[in-house]
């Protein structure tokens, strides 16, 4: 299909961005894996289940109904469960390559004079021993199993990691019947005071979630830590201890928590593969965007969490600010800034919280002294830390090097999980890992694009 605009990602970025460029008359088509349109933040449960009360599992859910309704409204085009596995440049435009269906093998493309980027982020967890048993999950998957499938992980959970998700996935587990044996961070209030200003404004969303741990009993371990995972077959519990001003931990301060699921995450990363594939620039880990959120490939923007994780109500600024910019470029003028000033406001703030919050819960320091040779670092692969640190001892200086000697990171993942990981092993800080494609594709997809291609 021809569009003028292809927005990648239905979560409140691409949704903000398709609603404000469909109001100005540009035919848009939101591109999305999901069956459902809502991104993380606004998951909601499959039609199937018949949810009475899905509101009841959400935060702002009057923001949820405008973008649901607005969508319904417009003239925007949703393809649901459509995998882009790469955005192409051409002769007269940009080309979405997608993969449907749920083997993810039929071809679909999307022919577009713009492309919005607008990808999200996924969870960074740390390995530690014991992670991989069953009943170890995601902070992020947890919550996405509770708003998506109407169902919880197990009876008894720790939330555990660092973070501001580790908040109202505790909150949400709790509310829905599980107890939360502790809601464990790794990170202690003493960075706080040196961000109270940019913060200032997170300070009643705080208050909130604390009056609702409180509520429901959650006891809060700050600048804790889980050491291990304890089980055979399934996880039955967890030793947390306290961490010491440099991250080490306390001696004398281990204990024991029984559980059924440990919930844990250590942060978020962004998607930065179609952009990376495009050519566009990185600014360290994030797309680098302009004021109106253009990258510095012509034709392509970029909005949300892929330009930097800062929580649905920044994606939704920057999205509308993309939109409108889209709008003005295609018609083939230059938009004024004036005109989306109060969302301006609104990203500089929330921005400046973002970078406040992810100083306040850096991951914590001399995790990787806590991490013992027999533990598994790369999942798909089954590369444990110990293989790690031989091939570092070999020279390997980087985790480019990593992988090619031990193979962390060739995976069906592609280094998502264990990127982190095995660059915090490798004492060198995360980098983009260029991925020619955003997911696997099938060899016979690719042969087609070049019989296609040859006969052109
Ligand atoms: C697991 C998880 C749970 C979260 N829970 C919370 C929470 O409880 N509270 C909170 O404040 N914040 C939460 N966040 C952060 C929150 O998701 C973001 O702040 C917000 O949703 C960002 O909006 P976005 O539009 O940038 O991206 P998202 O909402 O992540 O939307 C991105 C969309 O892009 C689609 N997509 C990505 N890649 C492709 C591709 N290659 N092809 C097709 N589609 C693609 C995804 O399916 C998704 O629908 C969570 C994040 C994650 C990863």
């Amino acid at each position: 299909m021809r569009t003028d605009l292809a927005v990648i990602g239905a979560g409140p970025a691409g949704l903000a961005a398709s609603l404000a460029a469909a109001a100005r008359g540009v035919r848009v088509a939101l591109v999305d894996a999901a069956p459902e349109p809502g991104g993380q933040f606004h998951r909601q449960p499959a039609a199937g289940l018949r949810a009475r009360r899905p509101e009841a599992l959400h935060h702002q859910w009057r923001t949820w109904i405008r973008l649901r309704d607005g969508l319904a409204a417009s003239s925007v085009r949703l393809l649901a469960e459509h995998h882009v596995w790469c955005v192409e440049r051409t002769s007269d435009g940009l080309t979405v390559h997608a993969l449907l269906g749920p083997d993810e093998e039929e071809p679909a493309e999307v022919h577009a004079t713009a492309v919005l980027l607008a990808t999200g982020g996924y969870e960074t967890v740390l390995p530690f021993p014991g992670w991989t048993l069953p009943g170890v999950v995601t902070a992020g998957g947890a919550q996405a199993m509770l708003k998506g499938g109407l169902v919880v992980p197990g009876p008894t959970a720790v939330v555990a990691g660092t973070g501001p998700l580790l908040l109202p996935v505790a909150t949400g587990l709790a509310a829905a019947g599980v107890q939360v044996a502790a809601l464990v961070e790794s990170a202690g209030p003493g960075r706080l005071p040196r961000h109270v200003r940019s913060l200032a404004g997170k300070f009643p969303e705080g208050a909130g979630y604390a009056a609702r741990l409180l509520r429901h009993r959650v006891p809060f371990l700050a600048r804790h830590t889980v050491v291990r995972a304890h089980g055979d077959d399934r996880l039955t519990g967890v030793t947390v201890a306290a961490l010491d001003a440099h991250g080490r931990v306390r001696p004398g301060t281990e204990r024991h928590l029984p559980c059924d699921t440990l919930a844990v995450g250590h942060g978020m990363l962004p998607h930065t593969d179609l952009a990376e594939g495009l050519g566009c620039r990185l600014d360290g880990l994030t797309v680098a965007v302009d004021g109106e959120q253009r990258t510095d490939v012509p034709g392509v923007w970029a909005a949300g969490e892929a330009t930097g994780v800062g929580g649905a109500a920044l994606a939704l600024a920057e999205g509308h600010i993309a939109g409108r910019s889209i709008a003005a470029r295609l018609r083939g003028t230059a938009p004024d800034p004036g005109q989306w000033a109060p969302a301006a406001r609104a990203r500089a703030r929330m921005r400046r919280s973002a970078a406040a919050l992810d100083a306040v819960y850096a991951p914590p320091a001399r995790w990787t002294d806590r991490v013992t040779d027999d533990t598994v670092v790369c999942r798909c692969e089954e590369v444990t830390a110990g293989a790690v640190r031989e091939a570092l001892t070999l020279g390997a200086g980087d985790a480019r090097t990593v992988k090619l000697l031990t193979r962390a990171g060739m995976g069906w993942c592609q280094g998502r999980m264990c990127g982190p990981a095995v660059a915090g092993l490798a004492g060198c800080g995360p980098t983009p890992s260029r991925r020619p494609f955003a997911r696997p594709v099938p060899l016979g997809v690719l042969a087609e694009q070049h019989t296609e291609e040859g006969h052109s």
